[in-house]
């Protein structure tokens, strides 16, 4: 048996059959990205332009998150009959622990004074520098010192009603951070700025998968993909969200456009929308498009890709353990989770970077935080 309407709120049929509250007619998709840059702090572009952007792009909300800057544009903007919710936010920096805060209204400290002076010091020397000296020769522990930051920048993000979202974890955070970080259910499982440079380069399948960690992480430990399925494992309930991290409108660089979120809500507002998020009422893609999206009451999740011309598809249902339990070649597919699954979720690949997402659906009667 399943836990219908909290652990698989993506169920409509679930939501009429249990009578909770929401009616299907009432949902829709809307389609965002909860984070990106500006001239405010790294990118090319001023607010406005970048609002712009996404209007054009047929976005229906996006989250502008500068590095320690809060924005100041909230709100419903309207242009050529188009409506796009902005969400003010900012992507709290603290060297290397990057955390965007979404729907902030004051400034979230960057939590670095919470370090111990002198790790403060070797993380500010080792950014600059990207030197991998190995913390524990310097006689501290860097996962302690980094977790007191993420707690920290977390506690004053949730103070303020905002949501967290742990970004780019190929760079920022490994499996021990997401396992022991608390109060915080999001993070970016496709940061196409990140991951994107690293999938097409194919880096991070050349290293192994278990190593040291350095404060610069990047691939050493496996594609954030890979981390969010340990942390699953290890019986955190994370929601993967995939973004852009935009910085760069004009020319090359950081461009947008290359990862984004479907969240299936009652009306385009934060309220409605974070009610979704944390519902895990949403997907994530770099641009394969569902067109179904369901679990039955029998536990049988189904997902339909709208396929595009000349792209083959491969739709996979993955368990605990990272074990792919059913893999079907085609633009349809459905499986039954069983007990020993733990969970499934669904990773659809339609070529080089184009992806989607769907978040875990746990099977009843297991507590993931026993599973060794
Ligand atoms: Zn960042
Ligand atoms: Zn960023």
């Amino acid at each position: 048996m399943l836990k219908y309407c909290r652990s698989l709120p993506i169920v409509l049929l679930l939501l009429f059959a249990f009578g909770c509250p929401l009616q299907a007619e009432e949902l829709r998709w809307f389609k965002g990205n909860l984070h990106a840059h500006t001239n405010r702090s790294d990118g090319d572009a001023s607010p406005a332009d970048v609002i712009r952007w996404y209007l054009e792009h047929e976005y229906d909300f996006l989250a502008i998150t500068d590095h320690n800057v809060v924005a100041s544009i909230r709100g419903i903007v309207e242009k050529d009959g188009r409506r796009l919710l902005v969400i003010p936010g900012q992507e709290v920096t603290s060297g290397m622990i990057h955390i965007t805060a979404l729907n902030v209204s004051g400034e979230i400290p960057s939590g670095l004074e919470l370090m111990a002076d002198e790790v403060t010091e070797y993380v500010t020397e080792h950014f600059r520098t990207k030197g991998l000296n190995e913390p524990r020769a310097l006689g501290f522990s860097l996962l302690s010192q980094e977790l007191k930051v993420i707690e920290g920048v977390v506690d004053a993000i949730n103070a303020q009603g905002g949501l967290a979202v742990l970004c780019h974890p190929v760079m920022s955070f490994d499996v021990e951070h997401l396992v022991q970080a608390k109060g915080v259910r999001f993070i970016e499982i496709w940061n196409a700025n990140v991951d994107g440079m690293y999938s097409v380069y194919s880096k991070w399948k050349k290293v192994p998968l278990t190593g040291i960690s350095t404060t610069y992480r990047m691939p050493t430990r496996g594609s954030a993909e890979y981390r969010w399925s340990q942390a699953l494992d290890e019986g955190k309930r994370y929601y993967g969200i995939a973004v852009d991290d935009a910085h760069h409108f004009s020319g090359s660089g950081a461009l947008a456009g290359g990862g984004w979120i479907y969240v299936r809500a009652r009306e385009l507002s934060w309220p409605a929308l974070k009610e979704s998020l944390e519902n895990g009422d949403f997907y994530a893609t770099t641009g394969i498009i569902f067109k179904e999206l369901s679990v039955t009451a029998e536990g049988e999740v189904t997902v339909e890709i709208a396929p595009e011309p000349k792209r083959t598809y491969t739709i996979k249902f993955i368990s605990h353990g990272n074990k792919v339990v059913k893999s079907v070649s085609g633009t349809r597919g459905s499986y039954t989770a069983r007990e020993e699954d733990v969970y499934v979720r669904v990773r659809a690949d339609g070529g080089v970077n184009h992806m989607a997402w769907t978040q875990p659906v746990y099977y009843e009667g297991i507590n993931p935080k026993e599973i060794a």
